[in-house]
């Protein structure tokens, strides 16, 4: 097994199998076209989302399918022109999402999540970012004492199974906890394992220097330069030819333009986001991340201002930014919070990677001994970086790896 070893995208992943791969010795090179952490992993919500066991699953009721149907809502958007071209992932998905295969799928999404805090600290501590790294949860908030109840029902089978820890707070208390809600809700499930981070592309940096000071390497270059080179591997940068005899692609929604000449085209897709910040007013503040059920966005409390984060839209491959889902956000957050003036004059996008099954693709690519694939985490990305480093380290070092891979190789698909 070589020691030597290119990791293609410096995102929260790519700096994390960096960074694992480094730790055990490893000749490590990171390369991307951008500074790290400059893609999805810059403008996310921010949320170690150890509730998170059970991945988002396609809609499966008529009722879902015909709201998203009608393209008016907040949550979800799409452009028809982009529909031909997501069919047959999209149908996968759907397909994926049957209750009882979901289940199943669940169950190995949980082995990955429950070691998100862990895995996070792991890197945090040693990096110097553990401040990032706010343990303060987040809430769903409810207008509805059904829908709550339901919420709260699940949440205790969550708890039961996979040992996520959770809160009921009723209307008095959730006023208490958010003192400057401007409404009034049935009451809140509060989240309360999740790390909320202050700043995503803080955190990716920080891990990234660490990187360094352990002898990594990070240089710019473009991944669709790369090319076999003997036994090896060799990548055009900003600073010449890089050879390495490993190659580990972790280029989030990119990977398919590395992976496809090399003969592997796992059906990714993209659901695009877009955040803006807002300040507040006075001297309001907002304590924990929160999405108001019947909204359908996030809102959380970040270092450059409450940061609004949009649910999924369905766009081709380059399309322009069309931020309507902020546009149709906004007047309700500030229906929500006293928020003062936008912080930016343009929105931020990106793109989460990802898959039909909803499950990451960790693993060596099929009949290549040296390519490895480190992506397709969708919305749990910034949340399964450290987790998918350390797995993947494990895989390329012969090592035990710490969780069974076996349902995210990449033969899969
Ligand atoms: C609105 C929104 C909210 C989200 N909220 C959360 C959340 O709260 N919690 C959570 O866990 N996840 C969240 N996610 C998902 C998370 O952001 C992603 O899953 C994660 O960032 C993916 O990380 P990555 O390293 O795989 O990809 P990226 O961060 O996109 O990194 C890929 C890298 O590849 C580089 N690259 C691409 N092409 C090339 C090339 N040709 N040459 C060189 N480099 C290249 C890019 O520059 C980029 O740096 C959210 C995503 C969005 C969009």
């Amino acid at each position: 097994m070589g020691s030597s070893v290119v990791v293609l995208g410096a995102g929260m992943v790519g700096v994390s199998v960096a960074l694992h791969l480094r730790q055990r010795g490893l000749d490590v090179v990171l390369v991307d076209r951008q500074n790290p952490g400059e893609g999805a992993s810059f403008g996310n919500g921010g949320l170690i989302q150890r509730e998170a066991v059970h991945p988002h699953a396609f809609p499966r009721t008529v009722a879902e399918l015909w709201r998203i149907a009608r393209n008016n809502s907040v949550d979800a958007v799409y452009h028809p022109l982009a529909l031909p071209g997501l069919t047959s992932p999209l149908l996968r998905y759907w397909w994926h999402s049957e209750p009882e295969r979901y289940l199943k799928l669940c169950a190995d999404y949980a082995k990955l999540i429950v070691t998100c805090l862990d895995e996070h600290m792991a890197l945090a501590k040693p990096a110097g970012a553990t401040d990032l790294l706010r343990p303060i949860g987040w809430m769903r908030l409810y207008n509805s004492p059904q829908q709550l109840e339901t919420a709260l029902a699940e949440a205790a089978v969550m708890h039961r199974d996979h040992g996520v820890n959770y809160q009921a707070l009723d209307s008095d208390a959730l006023a208490a906890a958010e003192p400057h809600l401007k409404v009034r809700r049935t009451g809140a499930l509060h989240w309360t394992d999740p790390y909320s981070v202050s700043d995503p592309h803080a955190l990716t940096n920080a891990y990234a220097r660490l990187f360094l000071s352990l002898g990594g390497q990070f240089i710019l270059g473009d991944a669709t330069t790369l090319k076999q080179d003997g036994a090896g591997w060799r990548v055009q940068t900003s600073e010449g030819p890089v050879q390495a005899e490993q190659v580990v692609v972790a280029l989030g929604i990119a990977a398919n333009k590395v992976t496809e000449p090399l003969g592997y085209s796992p059906p990714l897709f993209g659901k695009r986001g877009y955040h803006y910040h807002f300040g507040l007013q006075g001297n309001a503040v907002l304590n924990h991340p929160f999405i108001d059920v019947a909204s359908g966005f996030l809102l959380a409390p970040m270092r450059a201002g409450i940061r609004l984060t949009t649910g999924a839209e369905f766009a081709r491959d380059g399309a322009e930014p069309t931020p309507v889902q902020l546009a149709r956000a906004e007047p309700i957050a500030r229906s929500l919070l006293p928020l003062a003036e936008k912080v930016e004059d343009k929105p931020w996008m990106g793109v989460r990677p990802c898959t039909p099954d909803m499950l990451p693709i960790i693993g060596r690519l099929p009949k290549r001994q040296n390519v490895w694939a480190a992506f397709g985490h969708a919305h749990q990305g910034l949340t399964l970086g450290p987790t998918t480093g350390r797995l993947l380290a494990d895989m390329m070092t012969g090592e035990k790896p710490f969780i069974d891979p076996t349902p995210y190789r990449a033969e899969r698909f």
